[in-house]
């Protein structure tokens, strides 16, 4: 079934990452199959989260876990879990957190836009957020002090190439927001890969996407602490009804999980390093362009490919560039944020060698036409 046509879809060659204006990811045919064998199946939900409890903790080193809509329903309900444990009327009353503490610090580098504020998720809890530190860095110290407030109830610290600043000192800061009886939770969405290094900082919550680079069906899963994962699932009762897991996700999940324990990580990261190095050695040929694979500053196993666009040597620069992959068919659709550098990025993680091929060829031929025209 060729679902972009039947429904009349722009065709898609996603190189902008695990995004979720474009699908995120591409699950793997088991996982695929897995996901929709369970919507014809009738399930004890409840078994379905203690399955998917135990597969977390194994995954993952943690103690327990738990599968909400996606990442960012997990910083709500991580949130909500901070502010009413597991108290069936603080879970009701919610977001009205009147006489409950009810403040979530976060480093200020650490506020970061993935299509919204995170700040928002902290307030759809009904949580007030205290933004500590500066844009420059948060030390333990300024986040000793936000902490030491008596509306304190919950330390969010994100792990992302998306934040700013100098680096914070997680393991130092969860032991702060522990000794202080405040819960420590990660926003670690696109950190799969490490969220074994995640687990260790001590942190109550870790937080990530499983349709991020786990290519499970969409879903947040949250792996932590055994008490704080229990709080977490109290708000099944309470706001987490409009977060929940579907049946389907939780077994897609599942399957992604088990799929990840055998992948032998070694030989994946050695594969992406090379399918990168080979684009950034094709593209280098190119005319005017020069290339380099630069590796996730966060800390993923895999490096990203940048291109250099010399827009007089090329007669186009690489937003004009950029614009033009994106309007052709199919619509290639790369990172945006080295543009204003000069900069094409791309991630070629998910795509498939007929793909990388497409973007060279449409790249060769974009060169080509910006060179014929008269200047
Ligand atoms: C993607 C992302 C989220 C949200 O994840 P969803 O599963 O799409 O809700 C939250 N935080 C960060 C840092 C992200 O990158």
């Amino acid at each position: 079934m060729d679902l972009h046509r039947l429904h009349g879809l722009t065709e898609i060659i996603n190189a902008a990452g695990t995004i979720t204006p474009l699908g995120v990811s591409r699950s793997s045919p088991g996982v695929a199959a897995a996901t929709a064998a369970a919507l014809s199946r009738f399930f004890v939900i409840d078994e379905l989260q203690d399955r998917a409890s135990a597969a977390l903790a194994r995954a993952t080193g943690a103690e327990a876990g738990a599968i909400v809509h996606c990442a960012s329903a997990g910083i709500t309900l991580a949130v909500a879990a901070a502010i009413a444990g597991t108290s069936a009327e603080a879970v009701a009353a919610l977001p009205d957190t009147r006489g409950a503490a009810s403040e979530v610090v976060i480093p200020a580098g650490h506020v970061v836009d993935y299509g919204h504020s995170i700040l928002q998720d902290i307030r759809l809890a009904g949580a007030t957020p205290v933004v500590a530190g500066s844009e420059s860095g948060c030390g333990v110290a300024e986040i000793e002090a936000a902490l030491s407030a008596p509306g304190a109830a919950c330390l969010l610290l994100v792990s992302s190439r998306l934040t700013r600043g100098a680096p914070v000192d997680f393991a130092a800061c969860v032991a702060a927001a522990r000794a202080r009886g405040v819960l420590a939770v990660i926003d670690g969405a696109a950190q799969a890969f490490r969220v074994r290094a995640l687990i260790e900082t001590g942190a109550d919550l870790v937080v990530l996407s499983g349709q991020k680079y786990l290519a499970s069906p969409t879903a947040g899963l949250v792996v932590g602490r055994a008490g704080a994962v229990a709080a977490l699932r109290a708000q099944e009762k309470g706001i987490g009804r409009a977060m929940k897991a579907t049946k389907e996700s939780i077994i897609g999940a599942l399957a992604a999980l088990e799929e990840r324990a055998t992948l032998d990580l070694a030989a994946w990261s050695a594969a992406q390093h090379e399918k990168v190095a080979r684009f950034v050695a094709r593209a280098a040929r190119l005319p005017a362009l020069s290339a380099e694979a630069v590796p996730d500053p966060a800390g993923l196993p895999f490096p990203r490919a940048e291109i250099k666009v010399d827009a007089v040597a090329a007669a186009i620069d690489a937003a004009a560039l950029a614009a033009a992959l994106r309007d052709g068919s199919p619509s290639i659709r790369m990172m945006m944020h080295g543009l204003a550098r000069g900069r094409l990025i791309f991630e070629l993680v998910p795509l498939s060698e007929p793909e990388v091929d497409t973007i060279l060829a449409r790249l060769e031929a974009l060169l080509a036409a910006a060179r014929r025209k008269p200047r």
